[in-house]
């Protein structure tokens, strides 16, 4: 099993930073955003920041990395902000294709499920991308408004037959009133846990239920230890888990002892 968290590139060395920092903190997988979250100002790579970043993560045993895209991109939009929201997608997944990152994943925004998979295949579509290139996975969400992704029947709708992957996140799930192990055999019967190789491993701020997407620090939230039982479920073992958690040295600390403590438990 691979681990990380989601790191920040706003340091000097740019997208490098975040391979230096989950070196320095033990860890096996990576998340960052690849531009800021909430703007659509995209960054161009520099080519020698290709190049430290890809000999970097060589040098690491080429740990799994996953893009999250801007929180701004809904794909079930209409006009304008679908158009931009494809863009924006195909932006990241040039950009995870460059760096040699392995996923990017986006929350299929709110509105009409088919555009939200229209957009998704044509953001590959714009990206180019190969066979080999990064895997696109849409992540479920807590729900609330017109929001897609809260029922994992309709996640499984829209990935199917198609090249598209599920990202699973735990306090989402909760917060859409699942427990985890109701989610994991709705993901297993609907989707395929083979198309959901990445979790983000979050404790919630939020009673299950509450649609409140407001992510906690392991055990400091409502959920427990029906996290731990997901991470040892031996059905996810070859998975990559992603922590969203609140970071800081002391939630990076409590953070990694929690989760490097269960592991041991295994
Ligand atoms: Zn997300
Ligand atoms: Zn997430």
């Amino acid at each position: 099993m691979k681990y990380g968290f989601h790191l920040s590139i706003a340091g000097k060395l740019g997208m490098a930073g975040a391979l230096e920092e989950a070196q320095s903190l033990g860890l096996s997988a990576l998340q960052i955003f690849a531009k800021s979250p909430r703007s659509w100002k995209t960054r161009s790579l520099r080519p020698g920041e290709v190049e430290g970043f890809r000999s970097r993560k060589e040098n690491l045993g080429n740990l799994p990395g996953v893009i999250h895209a801007s929180y701004l991109v809904n794909l079930a939009a209409e006009g304008e902000l679908w158009e931009k929201s494809v863009f924006s997608l195909a932006d990241d997944l040039a950009k995870a294709q460059t760096l040699g990152l392995e996923y990017v994943v986006v929350h299929p925004g709110s509105g009409s499920p088919k555009r939200a998979r229209a957009g998704a295949l044509r953001a590959r579509e714009l990206a180019g991308l190969g066979r080999n290139g990064p895997w696109l996975l849409l992540e479920n969400t807590a729900g609330g408004g017109e929001k897609l992704g809260a029922r994992l029947s309709t996640l499984a709708e829209l990935v199917e037959d198609s090249p598209l992957g599920v990202c699973f996140d735990t306090c989402h799930a909760f917060a859409a009133g699942y427990t985890l192990g109701e989610a994991l055999e709705e993901l297993e019967r609907s989707v395929g846990l083979e198309r959901v190789p990445v979790i983000h491993l979050n404790d919630s701020v939020g009673q299950r239920g509450s649609q409140l997407d407001h992510h906690a620090n392991l055990l400091e939230g409502q959920m427990g230890e029906e996290l731990k039982n997901l991470l040892l479920d031996p059905r996810l073992q070859d998975k990559v888990f992603i922590l969203e958690t609140p970071r800081g040295p002391r939630e990076d600390n409590h953070n990694l002892r929690v989760l490097r403590s269960w592991l041991e438990a295994k």
